[in-house]
């Protein structure tokens, strides 16, 4: 139920006047209805994942208060250095699916072998992947950080499950969404009916229904991407950030403003509620050549969410979630955003697999100076 509004006379804006009134809850209780044959279990996995991201948005708000900030000292499967809360969101994601007989079994980037729920609790139809702290980097400057999560339907309940089991392309996800943790802690989830986001409101302990519908605005004037590759990228992300800069006296007639949090979180954010396109393509660098983000807890996830909100997301080439996988831990190229900029962005991809593109900013004249 969306929240009541009045109209002042004189005032054609809404002016909410009673607070948001549908729980996390409530709102996935009235989706279950709506499926045919659906069993409560659904219910449950989503409750399991709003407790897990307030556990987590709880210990993140706290900040230097507790002795979780700073470098574990370990590295992940990725090669990546372990903050500590790293670890510590990863031990609540997976502490708390356990017990309610949801899943099968869990993936996540700070573990490298898929882990089984045990035997002593029930086993359920479900697997979830997840990014426990997505942007953890940026915890110590209290910059916004978010978990990322990705449920698909466990393939094949009699069999032992394994990392085969995940590699599944994303359209086979059920559900998928993120928590972002910042001046607000936010839950943005879908279930294949539209993006809906929800605010932690920390007085009662529940998310309420505050974005319902969420959809990205069409036209697009801001662009995030990190520019510090920018001599490693492929011709048609030259060409793209070139004509963006241009600016209105370039092919594009218009401006554009740059953005880059370097949290993936973050980025989908602010596209899904402002529109704009966020790169991370794959490129040159021997550490990017499939990209740098992760298929199964990253990509695939954020991407549904943009579909979902009827943007477009892709590596580049085509649609990430058409993508099989390979492996659990895979990278991908990955552009999202407003549909018409991604669908541009992937023509150029086509355009210069036949010929080179010449950048003139990134030649002689650019802005962005280019060894080549
Ligand atoms: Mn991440
Ligand atoms: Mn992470």
């Amino acid at each position: 139920m969306k929240a009541r509004a009045k109209r002042p006379p004189g005032d054609g804006r809404q002016i909410v006047t009673t607070p948001p009134e549908q729980t996390l809850t409530e709102f996935i209780i009235d989706e279950q209805r709506k499926v045919p044959h659906a069993t409560g279990g659904f219910t449950a996995l989503v409750n399991d994942l709003g407790l897990a991201c307030k556990r987590i948005a709880n210990i993140v708000g706290k900040g230097p208060l507790v002795d979780l900030v700073g470098k574990s000292g370990t590295i992940n499967v990725q090669g990546e250095a372990q903050a500590k809360l790293d670890i510590v969101a990863d031990q609540i994601l997976f502490r708390t699916h356990l017990r309610s007989g949801t899943l099968a079994a869990m993936l996540s980037e700070e573990c490298e072998d898929v882990r089984r729920i045990p035997t002593e609790y029930p086993r359920g139809r479900y697997l979830l992947a997840f990014d426990p702290l997505d942007g953890s980097s940026n915890i110590d400057v209290d910059v916004s950080v978010g978990s990322i999560f990705s449920v698909l339907p466990d393939p094949d309940e009699h069999a032992e499950v394994g990392p085969d089991a995940f590699l599944q392309p994303g359209t086979r996800q059920v559900c998928a969404g993120y928590a972002i943790y910042g001046p607000t802690t936010m839950l943005v989830l879908s279930l294949g009916h539209g993006v809906h986001g929800f605010t932690l409101d920390r007085e009662i302990g529940e998310f309420m229904l505050t974005h319902p519908n969420m959809r990205i605005p069409d036209e697009a004037s801001e662009f995030a991407i990190n520019a510090s590759n920018s001599r490693f990228w492929e011709p048609a992300v030259k060409r793209y950030v070139d004509e963006c800069l241009a600016g209105s006296s370039g092919p594009r007639g218009r401006d554009f403003n740059m953005r880059w949090v370097a949290s993936l979180v973050a980025e989908a954010h602010r596209i899904l509620l402002r529109g704009g396109v966020f790169l991370y393509p794959r490129d040159d660098r021997a550490s990017a050549r499939s990209g740098r983000l992760r298929l199964l807890y990253e990509a695939n996830p954020i991407a549904f969410l943009i579909e979902q909100a009827s943007g477009r997301a892709s590596s580049g080439y085509g649609p990430i979630l058409e993508v099989q996988p390979e492996s659990i831990h895979q990278r991908t190229g990955f552009v999202f955003g407003s549909r018409a900029e991604v669908e541009r962005i992937e023509s150029y991809h086509r355009d210069h697999n036949e010929r080179r593109y010449d950048a003139p900013l990134f030649g002689s004249r650019g802005l962005f100076r280019d060894s080549a």
